[in-house]
């Protein structure tokens, strides 16, 4: 089983967009480019909304029989581990092996050992194809580097295990995601964690690495784009490498985690794919869910009146809708509107301060984040909110597949026009389709 070049991860919170989400996909094969469509739902989304990993299965198959999607489809069972993993092994076919909780924490000093002195030839300055400059690793960069990512490789072995032995060799993908912890990981880390991950016979098609910058949920990419460029090249480079020498599954790629709306780095993306040859998994989730309060708010009436309601028990219960994602997110309070000035926003006032364009001088990130943690309001409202998806479905769907298809599809993987971003000339030449 094999995972193409170019695939999206697609969040659908409530099991309603999967059909919205594949006519991206359906868009995207018109233009010439195969994007593989992945639906992904993580341990924490599931048990917020009440959900069940079975219900993001039947949703991705009605959609592909509905519109009789030819070619692959997954289902993702996303950042699990031990402790969660047992509901996601029948309905699943990708497993996000998260170690983020491991790392740091010490395996025995025996393994560590005998894990340095079998990659000794890791030491020492590395060419590595397709980048002007290689990595350089110091035999301390390799012992520290073993002291604080061996143990968590190895928990991955046991979850990849246990996955295993449940559907059997070559019957599902295998992603490692270390994305959600402090520091970023440098490529020269990515190699030496790779390596221990060929040692571990985990045959991973996709790995998230942590990047430098911030990737907050459903908003731009803050950071240093030419420093992520370059940091994107080197991990591929390293990818390249380790699949030449440890062998890895030669479609290994990068996986990019909340990587919806980080409309300033895609174009380095797309170069960084088109120098190596190479695809990414770009993972989103949450951006679906804002296109449905787009949707609702667009349709007006009690589809406006309920996406108002939700931004009310949103903004009285931010604290707590923050806390659990208060890494990646800045909301500025000051900036949110107050309920009381929103109940009186006409549809187009509410669409334009939630939309992510960033040339339009309405968008507003805070109010657009908040919105973005608060599915567990919508969650709480059970039908009454599932009622107006549905009655509002035609206006919902054409939010989710132009968002899907323009603002992510087309940037990243067509190489297309970016979306507009801040400080920019709103007139760059479309760029040719490469
Ligand atoms: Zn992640």
């Amino acid at each position: 089983m094999q995972l193409g070049t170019y695939s999206i991860g697609v969040g659908d919170r409530f099991a309603h967009q999967a059909k919205a989400q594949l006519e991206a996909c359906i868009l995207a094969a018109r233009a010439g480019v195969e994007v593989i469509p992945v639906w992904n739902k993580s341990n924490r989304e599931h048990t917020i909304i009440g959900s069940a990993p079975s219900s993001t299965r039947a949703a991705a198959d009605a959609a592909v029989k509905a519109l009789g999607w030819p070619r692959p489809y997954f289902c993702d069972a996303d950042h699990i581990n031990l402790g969660n993993i047992e509901w996601f092994l029948a309905p699943c076919d990708f497993f996000t092996i998260d170690v983020a909780d491991y790392i740091g924490k010490p395996a025995e000093p025996s393994a560590i050992d005998a894990f340095v002195s079998r990659r000794a030839e890791l030491v020492g300055a590395i060419e590595l194809e397709g980048v002007d400059r290689g990595i350089e690793i110091t035999p301390d960069l390799l012992h520290a580097t073993a002291a604080k990512f061996l143990f968590a490789i190895q928990e991955a072995g046991r979850i990849y295990s246990r996955i295993e032995s449940v559907k059997g060799k070559g019957s599902f993908l295998a992603e490692i995601s270390m994305d959600e912890t402090d520091s970023a990981q440098t490529p020269a880390e990515l190699l030496i964690i790779l390596s221990a991950v060929a040692d571990e016979g985990i045959p991973i098609q996709t790995i998230a690495p942590k990047f430098s910058g911030r990737f907050n949920k459903g908003v731009d990419y803050v950071g240093d784009v030419a420093q992520f460029a370059r940091e994107m090249a080197l991990d591929m480079a390293a990818i390249r490498y380790a699949v030449a020498h440890y062998g890895l599954p030669s479609n290994l790629k990068l996986s990019v985690h909340s990587g919806s709306d980080k409309f300033s780095i895609y174009p380095a993306i797309h170069a960084a794919m088109k120098n190596f040859s190479t695809g990414v998994h770009l993972k989103t989730a949450g951006t679906t869910w804002l296109e449905e309060i787009i949707g609702l708010a667009e349709a007006g009436g009690d589809g406006l009146a309920l996406a108002k309601e939700i931004y009310a028990e949103a903004f009285d219960h931010s604290a707590e809708l923050c806390a659990p994602y208060a890494t990646v997110i800045d909301i500025d309070p000051i900036k949110l509107p107050s309920p009381a000035k929103v109940s009186r926003w006409t549809s187009d006032q509410f669409t334009s301060a939630l939309r992510h364009d960033q040339s339009s001088p309405a968008y507003n990130p805070s109010f657009r984040q908040l919105l973005h943690v608060g599915f567990k309001i919508a969650a709480r409202m059970g039908r009454r909110y599932l009622d107006l998806l549905e009655a509002n479905e035609a206006v919902i769907a054409k939010n989710v597949t132009g968002n899907l298809y323009a603002r992510h599809i087309v940037p990243v993987f067509l190489g297309g026009k970016k979306p507009a971003t801040k400080k920019e000339d709103q007139h760059e030449p479309v760029a040719s389709q490469s």
